[in-house]
């Protein structure tokens, strides 16, 4: 059997309980966006890494050394808002071709210490090694939540409300933009910069957490059809999208529109949007979404229910009503 057979989660699946009689208390470890160390009686740390590959993840000369020096920690961090967390620490490993110019490196630096100092999160070291010919970027990142904050992929529970943090499918358009080699204008470059700037919730995350109305919640990294299904699969429970209630914005819908896009799809099925999904207890909804218009000058979309049932994601688009299949990113698929 190959490995593009059973894609990333399949492999991932194969081992994933092989640890669980070696974890301690309530520890937790694979399968959720941080692992979940004990830090003492009240608090946790959270802590999640991330390998990025030249060519797969993104291309040198398409994204400045900068913006991937800062993008390489953001999605990082990302996974620390998923959990809750606040952002304390962070490693970074290189796998360096040697003939890379020592100016690239330092601007990569220059970008990754800009996104440190904007969070607080200082670098306590990592790893540094020759490559073949492609960089490798490794990240971890490390947060610190109250126990009672952490929020889990797996405390959905049917009744409950889908929310999203913000706008999905910009950055799914402005990668698509980038590899389509699209004429640049204003509003090209403004999706593209969501594709190679995007900023970690850490601050909504943390305030999610403190709301008991709020379950479940992981950060949009491969696109909602398949960031969803973790959820619905962790928590043993299905799901019912509403197309229209999806939050994209006017220019991702205007460019989709000229360059024959379908922007529901970009929404649904593109990655990297690192907006933050949870599931609310439905009868705290409108308190949550009205406090959180206040304490952070935007709405958080309703865009679906949680169900009992085994986990899918039905969509409703008018008066149809259609069964959505994975499609989100996966790795050897
Ligand atoms: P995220 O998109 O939030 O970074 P992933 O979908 O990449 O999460 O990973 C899903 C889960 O599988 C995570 O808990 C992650 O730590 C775990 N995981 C992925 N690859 C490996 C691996 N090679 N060894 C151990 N755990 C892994
Ligand atoms: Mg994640």
């Amino acid at each position: 059997m190959k490995l593009k057979e059973i894609g990333e989660f399949g492999f991932i699946n194969r081992f994933a309980n092989t640890f669980d009689g070696l974890i301690k208390g309530d520890e937790l470890g694979i399968g959720d966006d941080c692992a979940v160390l004990t830090l003492n009686e009240t608090e946790s740390y959270v802590a999640s890494t991330d390998l990025l590959v030249e060519d797969i993840h993104f291309v040198k000369g398409k994204i400045s050394a900068r913006e991937l020096g800062a993008k390489s920690l953001a999605v990082n961090l990302s996974d620390v808002a998923a959990m809750g967390g606040d952002a304390r620490f962070s490693f970074l490993s290189l796998g360096i071709p040697p003939n890379t110019d020592v100016e690239f490196l330092d601007e990569f630096m220059a970008g990754y210490s800009e996104m440190s100092e904007k969070y607080g999160v200082p670098l306590m070291g990592g790893d540094t090694t020759k490559s073949p010919d492609k960089l490798l970027i490794n990240v971890v990142a490390i947060g610190q939540c109250k126990k009672e904050d952490i929020r889990l992929r797996s405390m959905a529970k049917p009744g409950d409300v889908i929310c999203v943090t913000g706008m999905l499918g910009d950055s799914a358009g402005g990668l698509k933009a980038i590899l389509g080699n699209i004429e640049l204008s204003d509003d090209v470059n403004y999706l593209i910069n969501k594709h190679h700037q995007p900023v970690p919730r850490l601050e909504e995350g943390q305030w999610l957490a403190r709301q008991a109305g709020v379950h479940a919640m992981m950060d949009i990294s491969d696109g909602i059809s398949s960031d969803l299904m973790h959820i619905l699969k962790a928590s043993g429970v299905a799901s019912s999208l509403n197309l229209s209630s999806i939050p994209s914005s006017d220019i991702l819908k205007q460019l989709a529109d000229e360059n024959d896009w379908n922007y529901s799809d970009l929404a649904l099925s593109g990655g990297e949007d690192y907006e933050l999904l949870i599931t609310v207890k439905a009868d705290d909804l409108e308190c949550i979404q009205a406090e959180f218009q206040r304490e952070f000058s935007k709405p958080l979309y309703a865009i679906g229910e949680v169900l009992e049932g085994a986990p899918s994601v039905s969509v409703q688009d008018g008066e149809q009503m259609s069964v959505l299949h994975n499609e989100g990113f996966n790795h050897f698929m």
